[in-house]
């Protein structure tokens, strides 16, 4: 493996372990265990399990490692740790590393689980918690102290699309000596530059852009090998969140094409973004790298393109929303992100359903606003369908 490599070639080539068949596509390890030659080999295995040695596939299997190290390659991290979902990688970066009495900065506005686990989970083992709105830097200057131990956000928020400096959360994070962890989903692996502008932890979900095609379920949790072996592993191995290896082997074959996939799909959006953007129908067009968004620089400094998704604020509310929505005849009504089917969904009255009316208002979430992901589909389609649905409301 060539560390010099482009993204492209690591995505195909890196982690493969061929087994004695030399199967050209990765092979699936569907086994929980592993044999060993003698009671001696299997003590000086649990005693220090070798680089390419494995105990049980809750600790670890050949066709998990092979995402694990293809995915840390591409992220530009030493070490990698998959989950059985997102939510699992996110629960197990921030558990791993805390306990009570530890203090925590949190962005505000966060995927629904994920403020689950901050606001109700870490409070309830007695893990202080501090929540800024992402964008302001003074919040973050100010909630920050001696002691915090973590600072975590989404570094482009769902569904309003704000984005957060991560260099400069970093550079405040470190000043006091706390581990910065980024979920970084609507970014992108394939857009991040987490890691070179900071952060030390970087989480995803694959299921959405990674599998890419609504498949399965699962995470990741990216850093360096003293955290991910020292820190992550011990946890997860033992509360059990493992990817299992039929998982690993889809997102191994949803890497392959990560790049082109995503590259497409953000060069679709940002032509759909542009199309509709002065429409009298709708108040507001939220794209990262339309100009008009409040920190067009920063999304541009910091994300090669805008992203695969963008947000549509509909002038006759939440009636209107739902019509446009019912107009719809190639995008299709869901709440996955990422795939190669465009997808829109009402925010409001589905993923932060459960939020008030005023926590909805202060996140910008308002009864007109429909969060689109979009697909693979050719962008004419997409525009036509969008436009003739438009002029349905
Ligand atoms: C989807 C998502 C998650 C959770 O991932 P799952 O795979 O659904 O558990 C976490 N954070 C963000 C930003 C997401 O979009």
């Amino acid at each position: 493996m060539s560390k010099d490599w482009k993204p492209r070639t690591k995505l195909v080539h890196t982690g493969i372990r061929r087994s004695q068949y030399g199967e050209v596509s990765e092979a699936i390890f569907l086994t929980q265990g592993f044999v060993y030659d003698s009671a001696e080999a299997a003590e000086a295995r649990f005693l220090k399990a070798g680089e390419d040695e494995f105990i049980y596939a809750r600790y670890g299997n050949p066709t998990v490692r092979m995402f694990e190290d293809r995915i840390a390659a591409l992220e530009g991290t030493e070490d990698a740790f998959a989950t059985a979902s997102g939510m699992a990688a996110v629960n197990g970066a921030l558990t791993s590393m805390l306990r009570a009495g530890d203090h925590v900065v949190s962005s505000r506005a966060l995927f629904g689980s994920c403020l689950y686990i901050l606001e109700e989970v870490l409070t309830r083992y007695g893990v202080d918690v501090t929540f800024v709105d992402g964008p302001d830097l003074d919040q973050w200057r100010a909630a920050v102290r001696p002691g915090t131990k973590a600072v975590f956000f989404e570094s482009l928020s769902n569904p309003t699309l704000e984005v957060i400096d991560i260099r400069a959360v970093s550079d405040i994070a470190h000043a006091v000596g706390a581990t910065v962890i980024v979920d970084n989903v609507f970014s992108t692996p394939t857009f991040s530059r987490a890691v070179e502008l900071g952060a030390d932890v970087v989480v995803y979900s694959t299921t959405k852009h990674i599998d890419g095609q609504g498949r399965a379920l699962g995470g990741v949790i990216l850093g360096t090998r003293e955290f991910i072996r020292k820190t992550v592993e011990p946890y997860l191995k033992h509360t059990g969140a493992a990817m299992s290896p039929f998982t690993a082997w889809i997102m191994l074959k949803g890497l392959e094409t990560l790049d082109l996939r995503v590259r497409a799909q953000a060069d679709s959006a940002t032509r759909i973004a542009q199309a509709l953007s002065g429409d009298p129908r709708l108040s507001r067009v939220i794209f990262p790298h339309l100009r008009d968004h409040p920190q067009h620089d920063l999304a541009t400094a910091q994300m090669e393109k805008g992203g695969t998704v963008l947000s549509l604020d509909l002038r006759g509310g939440q009636a209107a929303a739902f019509r446009f929505l019912n107009a719809l005849r190639i995008v299709t009504i869901s709440n996955n992100l990422g795939d190669a089917k465009s997808i829109i969904t009402h925010p409001a009255t589905t993923t932060h359903q459960r939020l008030s009316e005023d926590q909805r208002a202060a996140l910008g979430i308002t009864p007109g606003l429909v969060r689109l992901s979009v697909g693979l589909e050719d962008a004419e389609d997409l525009l036509a369908d969008l436009t003739q649905a438009l002029d349905a409301v």
